[in-house]
């Protein structure tokens, strides 16, 4: 019956359970290093749906969802970590034979495990190569390589390599019948057979060399997979068990919602222990630290990080080795000015990008608010700019610094109704670009119009409007953000709001995504879901005054990040876009997930750019790339930024329009 003998030609095998108790050691002991400072940070909130988690992780692990985002790079890691989870099986089957006693290796089972275990070994050698190749002979813009990878690749190259040797080596001494099952190792078994006689002068070598060849290599085999466990929590490959584990431990909140500062929690804590927001490593929660330790630096965040690609100081998986390195040095050490300097810090957009690719569940955007949130709430470091725009939502309720009496000056001339106690309409929530900003006025003017065209029964809070709080919570003002939030909330139940629609991204993701953090669930529908909606009314909207002004006209798209990657809204705008007859709509090559941000995120449209490129000017430059006469959005910060870019490039046959005001017509 086809089965091999296990430790055939291996005198003193129990020696290696030995190496193993000892390389097992190492491999707890780093383990148990690496888990005493993730839990050197704070409490993390529970984790329930057990099920719901494993189910979550084995569908990311087994599709390689995630990592197959990226074509190549994908294939190389699905090659080898499909061909080290066959081996590690293989392995195991191996060792219940041996310890258990049942009989798994035998007859046809036999056969195909033989077969498959060296046709994976074959592919894992081939992704190994893969990976050489790509990171040693063509240049990677945002892979590092530094010794531990090269290190790894050796090592695995090795263990397979001494494994086909060692198989090759008992086939040609046995000569099985069934060889033909381990192709590798059949023909090793010809190439050793080859070199042995030719390093003896003779036609054929013989048995007991080839046994002899084939002990040595077993124990360097084995050996080097004893190195390989050992090193394991020392190196990349602890990503093994880190990036499951945080893919099972992935955060549930909604996409776009920043975690809550329990306000409470820290000020029931001592004067010396109190810290809101985080100054160093334990101030973070553990699953936050085992978060950096899941990061394989893979380099996929820089090379989506629109700050990253502006040049700008900014690189998130910097940021999270960053951490990380300050963990492992000092869980007490300055992070923010610190290790991970202001200027890193402050040029984030909020975009999220860096999240929406990371294929470990890596949170960078978080951290990095939590960075901002630190020096804000402790020592009331801000950029001047936003001290000022935080100032002004304080004083004026809008950051634009605005007298509040102005917010309803866009209304003049329009018959708008306020929002009274009794009644069911929607509520129309202006936000503060709509209200203040000029240009942004004339989108939720056309939004009105068309709202009355659609005859949808809807109202605005007027004066009592507030900012929604979104500048706030994304500079790190925690408390100012629960405060204004709260207060909302107050306007809201008192008028028993329960439908909110909007023209801002920004107001539409706190409204929706974060406001409930705080007992505030309202049904909340961005403009472009309100119009899609309501389909059959706008289409019969779109009359002769569309056809003219439109006709024969390209359009291109820009995915807000706070619509598209902090929502998952891509579909709507862009389905509105193509009822408008006689128009193209044309791609982007950067859109939907992997859009490029407009730069207005995160406080930036506050803020001056004085590092590197402007964002919004290498967007514009994507969107021109098109040859499209119009930019259409739907984000007033998009509008302004993707303005004032095409205004600074002279380019202004090309317009900037909200979709609502593309629908009017132009
Ligand atoms: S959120 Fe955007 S800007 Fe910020 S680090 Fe991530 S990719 Fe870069
Ligand atoms: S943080 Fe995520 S995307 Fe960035 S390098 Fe690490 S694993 Fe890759």
């Amino acid at each position: 019956m086809p089965t091999r003998e296990i430790y055939w030609n291996i005198d003193h095998h129990t020696l290696l359970y030995a190496v193993f108790v000892f390389a097992l050691a190492i491999f707890s002991y780093g383990m148990y290093r690496r888990a005493r400072l993730w839990f050197s940070g704070q409490k993390e909130e529970t984790f329930g749906q057990i099920s719901r988690r494993l189910l979550f992780t084995l569908r990311n692990v087994v599709s390689h969802r995630g990592i197959l985002r990226e074509t190549r790079p994908g294939i190389i890691h699905a090659l080898m970590f499909f061909g080290f989870t066959a081996l590690f099986i293989g392995t195991c089957l191996v060792a219940i034979q041996v310890h258990l006693g049942w009989p798994i290796l035998y007859g046809n089972f036999y056969l195909y495990y033989s077969l498959s275990l060296d046709v994976f070994g074959a592919l894992f050698v081939g992704g190994i190569l893969l990976a050489a190749v790509r990171r040693y002979l063509f240049e990677q813009k945002f892979l590092r390589n530094t010794r531990d990878d090269a290190v790894i690749l050796g090592l695995l190259f090795s263990i397979l390599l001494t494994g086909f040797m060692v198989e090759g080596a008992r086939i040609a001494v046995t000569s099985p019948p069934w060889s033909e099952y381990s192709p590798v190792g059949y023909i090793f078994s010809k190439l050793l057979v080859a070199a042995l006689s030719k390093s003896q002068g003779t036609q054929t070598c013989t048995a007991a060399a080839i046994s002899t060849l084939h002990r040595t290599i077993w124990w360097i085999h084995m050996m080097l997979a004893m190195g390989f466990i050992a090193y394991i929590p020392y190196s990349k490959l602890l990503h093994l068990f880190t990036a499951p584990l945080n893919i099972f431990l992935h955060s549930t909140r909604p996409k776009g919602a920043l975690k809550p500062l329990a306000l409470e929690d820290v000020e029931a804590k001592t004067l010396e222990t109190r810290v809101f927001g985080v100054l160093s490593p334990k101030d973070f929660t553990w699953k936050q630290l085992l978060d950096v330790d899941a990061c394989m630096r893979c380099g996929r965040c820089d090379s989506q990080c629109p700050a990253t690609l502006a040049e700008k100081p900014l690189k998130p998986q910097k940021i999270i080795l960053d951490i990380r390195s300050q963990m492992e040095a000092d869980t007490q050490g300055r992070l923010p000015g610190g290790k991970i300097s202001d200027a890193e810090i402050w040029a984030c957009t909020t975009c999220r990008a860096c999240v929406e690719h990371c294929p470990v569940n890596i949170e960078h955007l978080q951290k990095i608010i939590d960075l901002r949130r630190g020096p804000g709430l402790m020592e009331g470091k801000y950029p001047a700019e936003i001290t000022r725009a935080i100032k002004n939502i304080q004083f004026q309720k809008n950051p634009y610094g605005l007298g509040n009496e102005q917010r309803e000056d866009w209304m003049q001339g329009l018959d708008i109704k306020r929002l009274s106690a009794s009644d069911g309409a929607i509520l129309f929530w202006v936000g503060c670009a709509g209200a203040f900003d000029n240009r942004n006025r004339q989108t939720t003017r056309a939004f009105v119009r068309l709202l009355k065209e659609m005859k949808i029964d809807f109202c605005v809070l007027g004066r009592e409007e507030m900012c929604c709080g979104d500048p706030l919570r994304r500079v790190g003002n925690e408390m100012d953000f629960q405060q204004l939030v709260k207060q909302n909330i107050a306007v809201f139940k008192k008028y028993n709001v329960k439908d909110i629609v909007t023209c801002c991204p920004h107001c539409f993701n706190t409204l929706k995504n974060e406001y409930p953090q705080f007992r505030g669930n309202f049904n909340v529908l961005h403009h472009t879901e309100l119009i899609s909606k309501n389909g059959n009314r706008i289409k019969d909207l779109l009359n002769k005054k569309t056809r003219a002004t439109l006709s024969d006209k390209t359009i291109t798209y820009h995915d807000p990040c706070y619509l598209g990657r902090h929502n998952d809204v891509y579909e709507g705008p862009r389905e509105l876009l193509c009822l408008l007859p006689d128009t193209e709509l044309r791609e982007m090559e950067r859109s939907r997930d992997r859009s490029f941000c407009c730069g207005g995120g995160g406080g930036h449209m506050w803020m001056e750019q004085r590092l590197g490129k402007n964002i919004n000017e290498m967007r514009t430059d994507q969107a021109l790339e098109t040859g499209a006469d119009i930019i259409a959005t739907a984000c007033p910060y998009c509008l302004t930024m993707l303005s004032n870019a095409l205004k600074a490039k002279d380019r202004e046959d090309v317009k900037v329009l909200d979709i609502v005001e593309v629908l009017a017509g132009g």
